[in-house]
């Protein structure tokens, strides 16, 4: 991680200087460069301050030799910010101690949002280059202003579950077997206690859709509980999220060109897992069960067929005509699992989709809720974390395209609105506990580098959890 500090940008290599749109001065600080003395220079690079325009100067005599101007645009806002503090990350990535003015915006939040921005546009996943990619950049100053150091912290311990979210995504799918991931979830943290279900006990549970999709891989599938309970909390949220380590489509196979990406399909564990140890350092003051259901989905000799019927932990039964529908499968028993301890809500997080990836593109998660309240409460954490949802409508008269002839439902409800019959079916496991729906099958994923975001995973959900998690807190 980059080591944040505050102090004077004298022992700095570069300084960041947000500047408006038509180089207005977005900070008074003594240490800003003159930008009238660049008028020609800026003129000729055709800067004028525009949100994501960045351009390095040299600047002689300042504290600094070389500064990086970084356009803002006129509506700046906290995740203009995160952006900005992104892109100079990337941007100062030969420099190894940067200092910034970023922070020092008359905009609430504004160090919390460099802090994160930070963090996250200098994530790289290095874990498989035998020659690390050269990365200097390992502080940063934030200059002048009154820093709130404790927000610094906090926006620190979220990036970390961020990232760690991303490190699982990105990592292949042959080195995250389920039992990895439970090992690495048990280890999370001191104050998270973890139940790990292994194959014969998920058996023995009557996690019969985990086990169902499990059929076709060698390597055996994994139910994690993980629960962050501190004293004194009264309300309690559980977080459930797919953890496909690889899905191939199952006998229903993928064609070779959507496989490439298919090592992200527990991106949704990813989440819950960066998530719940984010909160468990955060300390916040609310019960969390996160819960995992961890399996690949491949073509082995014992692999479900289509046409099976697999009955989930609360004993409805699905018909399963698309083996490659299976996020939905292993879901029906994490949802289960999670209803069971009736919490105060739930909130499941998958790459289920990829028809919501066509309906709402890449940077928007879809949301599905019945009730509108626990809707309308993670909506407002998505907001106030910076990542972006669109609800989706959870309709009832599609509930007959996943009727079944033999079962209580089958497991694909035709070509057209694939989103909302997936979240449908997930309606079956929630009982009359309020719940929420993530579809990440869009934003889970990064096709290119961009402000904050690194190619590959995106961690993308993490902060929204948390954020739901603060917003339960006492
Ligand atoms: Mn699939
Ligand atoms: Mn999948």
């Amino acid at each position: 991680m980059i080591e944040i500090v505050t102090g004077g940008p004298q022992d700095a290599d570069l300084l960041v200087v947000p500047v408006l749109a038509e180089r207005m001065p977005a900070t008074s600080s003594p240490f800003a460069p003159d930008l009238g003395s660049f008028d020609a220079l800026l003129d000729a690079r055709d800067f004028t301050g525009k949100a994501g325009q960045q351009l390095f100067i040299q600047t002689p005599g300042a504290a600094t030799a070389e500064a990086l101007l970084l356009g803002m645009g006129d509506d700046v806002d906290v995740e203009a910010v995160r952006r900005a503090a992104g892109t100079a990350a990337r941007a100062a990535r030969r420099y190894g101690t940067v200092a910034t003015l970023l922070h020092d915006l008359d905009l609430d939040g504004a160090d919390a949002a460099v802090a994160l921005g930070t963090h996250l546009g200098a994530y790289s996943f290095d874990e498989y280059r035998s020659e690390p990619r050269e990365r200097r950049f390992n502080t940063l100053i934030l200059v002048g202003g009154d820093v709130d150091s404790d927000a610094v912290a906090d926006a620190t311990v979220v990036a970390e579950g961020v990232i760690l979210a991303r490190d699982l995504v990105n990592r292949p799918a042959e080195d995250k077997p389920p039992a990895a991931l439970a090992d690495i979830a048990a280890g999370l943290d001191p104050g998270i206690a973890v139940t790990v279900y292994d194959e014969r006990q998920i058996v023995e549970m009557g996690f019969g859709g985990l086990q169902a999709v499990n059929r076709g891989a060698d390597r055996p599938a994994r139910m994690v509980v993980m629960e962050y309970a501190p004293e004194g909390a009264s309300h309690t949220v559980a977080f459930v999220g797919k953890g496909i380590v690889f899905d191939s489509g199952g006998l229903s196979i993928k064609p070779a060109a959507s496989m490439e990406a298919m090592k992200t399909d527990m991106a949704g564990a990813a989440a819950v897992m960066g998530a719940v140890k984010a909160i468990a350092a955060l300390r916040l003051k609310v019960n969390v069960i996160g819960i995992t259901p961890l399996t690949e989905n491949l073509t082995g000799g014992s692999a479900q067929k289509p046409g099976d019927v697999m009955r989930a932990y609360n004993g409805k039964t699905i018909e399963v005509l698309n083996t490659d529908a299976e996020g939905r499968l292993v879901l029906a028993d994490g949802l289960s699992l999670a209803a069971e301890r009736a919490p105060d809500l739930i909130v499941d997080i998958a790459t289920l989709t990829g028809a919501c990836k066509v309906a709402l593109g890449p940077a928007i998660g879809g949301m599905f809720a019945i009730d509108d309240g626990a809707a309308e409460t993670v909506a407002d954490a998505a907001r106030a974390a910076g990542e972006k949802f669109w609800r989706l409508p959870l309709e009832q008269e599609y509930r007959t395209l996943v009727d079944s002839d033999i079962a209580d439902m089958k497991n694909t409800g035709g070509p057209w609105g694939g989103a909302i019959t997936a979240a449908l079916i997930l309606s079956e496991f929630v009982g009359d506990t309020p719940w929420v729906h993530l579809d990440v099958a869009g934003p889970a994923r990064c096709d290119a580098a961009d402000h904050y975001l690194s190619k590959g995973g995106s961690g993308f959900g993490v902060r929204t959890l948390v954020a739901v998690a603060e917003a339960l807190a006492d």
